[in-house]
């Protein structure tokens, strides 16, 4: 059984009274707070692991809850989960570039929820192996774990290895990588990335991409970087 500490932060007490009867099911303790405000002072208080945290707060809402939390060294080190509804796309890649681990759009079902919660606790125990950290930079959004990207919140599907450049690319914004150092990152097994198959996948990755996919320059006679704001 877990014995981690949730604060659930949500001003429906339906909804929150639903997760803190799941979350206490699986073994974890559970604390609930129906304001931002008093999510901050519980959180400085009790210094849970992790905080399900509503966006959508009368008052003090559930980004500047986040932006609080991630801000304060005593409490960065506090996953968080949002849960958002439809329509607060923007608001979730806000809160993921200001730190939240992972997000559950509403409705939610309880065991995805759990499971997502898992997860981030998993990721948060130890040491996130490395290349796995999430990335988040001017409304792009790489996230490893579930393997998503997202630009200004909209989902963009990436092959493999277009996604491993990316994360890549973003994980250093304004840092060169040589096509052999891309190459040697991006490759699985014994399968044979050239530094002209990373030209042509970056063809491929700036399509998709959009707009963004402007910020991928290539600097001539060295390799790739992701430009900086
Ligand atoms: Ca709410």
């Amino acid at each position: 059984m877990a014995h981690e500490r949730i604060l659930v932060v949500e001003d429906e007490q339906e909804i929150r009274e639903l997760l803190r009867y799941n979350l206490a099911k699986e073994g974890y303790v559970v604390h609930c707070a129906a304001s931002g405000e008093a999510a901050v002072r519980q959180a400085r208080r009790d210094h849970p692991e992790l905080v399900v945290l509503d966006l959508m707060l009368p008052g003090m809402d559930g980004l500047e809850v986040c932006r609080t939390l991630k801000g304060d060294p005593a409490t960065r080190a506090i996953a968080i989960v949002i849960l958002t509804a439809k329509g607060d796309e923007p608001d979730v890649v806000s809160g993921l570039e200001l730190g939240a681990d992972d997000y559950v759009p509403k409705p939610f079902s309880p065991r995805v929820l759990i499971a997502r919660i898992r997860a981030v606790l998993r990721r948060a125990g130890s040491d996130p192996p490395h290349g796995e950290a999430a990335v988040a930079v001017d409304g792009l959004v790489v996230h490893p774990g579930r393997h998503e990207v997202l630009v200004a919140g909209r989902p963009v599907h990436l092959t493999p290895t277009e996604f491993r450049l990316l994360h890549v690319l973003a994980s250093r914004p304004g840092w060169v990588f040589t096509r052999y150092q891309l190459a040697d990152a991006v490759h699985e097994g014994d399968s044979l990335v050239t530094d002209r198959s990373i030209d042509v996948q970056m063809v491929g990755l700036r399509k998709k991409l959009g707009a963004m996919g402007r910020r991928i320059e290539t600097v001539r006679g060295v390799g790739y970087r992701f430009r900086e704001g």
